[in-house]
């Protein structure tokens, strides 16, 4: 909304007599939008209107009043955003993680017996790619095989 909208719907408001229409514009800013855009009286289907009712019963300090619990909403819902901002990134950085590590990724081995313990298993392992070759963690012993 902005002020040409605001007088547009005042303008339609008769039951109080004629209006006259909100012509500063530092008024429109600093109480009028941010009321109609974070104060939760105001609905999102019909608030235009509403703000305009509420404007023309009890004037710019009826607004007034409304503000500073429109701007402890709008301080909340920005947190909100904030906060759905950094789960997005950490989920994103951690979903990158996990494909790197991808069985797929790192390839498998089917082990057979371990120099260290003596384990013999058919089971498939991860394989790691490491400066020193692959190498393999023992699923007994924990040890690491090359
Ligand atoms: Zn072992």
């Amino acid at each position: 909304m902005n002020l040409r909208e605001f007088n547009e719907q005042l303008a339609t408001i008769q039951s109080v007599g004629p209006l006259a229409p909100v012509t500063d514009q530092a008024i429109y800013d600093n109480v009028i939008e941010p009321v109609y855009a974070w104060h939760p009286a105001i609905p999102e289907q019909g608030g235009k209107l509403k703000i305009a009712k509420l404007y023309a019963l009890g004037g710019i300090g009826l607004l007034d009043s409304m503000l500073p619990v429109a701007m402890e909403c709008k301080e909340y819902e920005e947190r909100i955003a904030e906060a759905r901002r950094a789960m997005e990134e950490a989920a994103g950085l951690l979903r990158e993680v996990r494909r790197r590590f991808e069985p797929a990724k790192v390839g498998v081995k089917t082990f057979n017996e371990c120099d260290k313990c003596g384990t013999v298993t058919d089971q498939r392992l991860h394989v790691w790619q490491t400066e020193k070759g692959e190498v393999w963690v023992c699923p007994t012993c924990n040890e690491a095989g090359q």
